[in-house]
């Protein structure tokens, strides 16, 4: 069987193609893909051929933010049925390196992840009609929530799994520098987890109503404001208990580690390059700053979550738009002055689509 995929082939060249549906094995499971949200390693591949080292080498299917139906079962499958709504985890673990026998997928040494360049050949991606995976990706998501929302789920978990690498919030003051899709979602599962203030920075104020819907306490326009250079979070050594530095820029995280208390810790969400810190405050605060990669048992958590209305992840989706129009949704989601979470839909292709938005954001 034939089917649709968006495939890009090199920067700014990203194509709507047949690909081949392949055989279902008896444990996998056949979905029909119904939305897709655009994360930011889409649009690195997209914008630039990759990041960092990781390049694109051949045709590659992007996404991995996906939602569908199950339209087929392998013989063996007994996690899912035909029909069930569900979120597609991207992470495929091989299950019996070291990490995976410890507990620890997201380090898995043979992991395939829905499109990745990180091997050759790449793993190819979930921006298709129709794809064919593993039953244990499947995670039943109901028929309560939009298949947009249901597309919320991974980068959900992937913020789920950064508030748990900092220990318990409750009561905690936190900071959460930068609200774009993430940093809004950061926000909405460290309040989920107990957190007493949650203040939000960014550079646009679209993201920070953004941020206040999801559960901020406070934003703050770093833009317009002194930001986190004001006396309030600098006084007695420091205001947050928890800082997560979702922008990825080295200035961010240098300005963070006068704002947080001793012995606080710092995760670092968002991707940079090479960066330096003044270590001392690091190390003369006694601050912890450590890693977050991807996630792992939060995904089902976050589609239950998700299913049951605690975290509502509707405000970040601000644009859908159908599948055969994936260039200028690509085009559309560089624009981070307007739009958080763009995603495509995959529902009755047909030449006749218009753009619709839930809400087209500008500051
Ligand atoms: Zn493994």
């Amino acid at each position: 069987m034939e089917s649709l995929a968006c495939v890009i082939h090199n920067k700014m060249d990203l194509r709507i193609e047949k690909v081949l549906l392949g055989a279902l094995g008896e444990t996998q499971v056949s979905v029909r893909v119904l939305a897709g949200g655009i994360c930011g390693s889409d649009l690195h591949y997209y914008l630039d051929g990759g990041f960092g080292t990781v390049r694109i080498k051949e045709p590659m299917i992007l996404g991995h933010e996906v939602s569908g139906t199950v339209e087929a079962l392998g013989s063996e499958v007994t996690k899912v049925n035909i029909g069930d709504h569900i979120s597609l985890n991207p992470s495929h673990p091989c299950g019996h390196c070291t990490f995976c026998k410890s507990g620890q997928q997201q380090h898995c040494l043979d992991m395939w992840f829905y499109g990745s360049a990180m091997r050759v050949p790449h793993s190819q991606g979930a921006f298709r009609e129709r794809l064919i995976t593993e039953e244990f990706q499947c995670e039943p998501v109901g028929d309560s929530v939009s298949f947009g929302e249901a597309a919320c789920a991974e980068p959900l978990a992937v913020s789920l799994h950064a508030v748990n690498q900092a220990g318990t919030l409750m009561g905690k003051n936190v900071l959460v520098t930068g609200s774009g899709p993430i940093g809004a979602l950061v926000i909405a599962a460290a309040r989920y987890a107990g957190a007493a203030e949650v203040v939000a920075t960014d550079l646009h104020a679209a993201a920070l109503k953004k941020a206040a819907e999801m559960g901020a306490t406070r934003v703050v326009n770093v833009s317009v404001e002194p930001g986190l250079k004001k006396e309030e979070f600098l006084s007695d050594k420091g205001y947050f208990d928890v800082a997560f530095e979702c922008t990825g820029a080295s200035p961010v995280l240098r300005a963070v580690i006068p704002v947080v208390k001793p012995r606080g810790t710092i995760v670092q969400v968002g991707l940079t390059g090479d960066v330096s810190l003044p270590i001392n405050g690091l190390v003369g605060k006694e601050i912890s700053l450590v890693g977050t990669h991807r996630c792992n048992s939060e995904f089902p958590l976050a589609v239950r979550l998700i299913r049951e209305g605690k975290i509502n992840v509707k405000p970040i989706i601000t644009a859908t738009l159908p599948f055969e129009r994936a260039v200028e949704a690509f085009d559309l989601a560089r624009n981070r002055k307007a739009q958080m979470k763009v995603q495509l839909s995959f529902k009755d292709l047909c030449p006749e689509w218009l753009i619709y938005q839930t809400e087209y954001i500008s500051s």
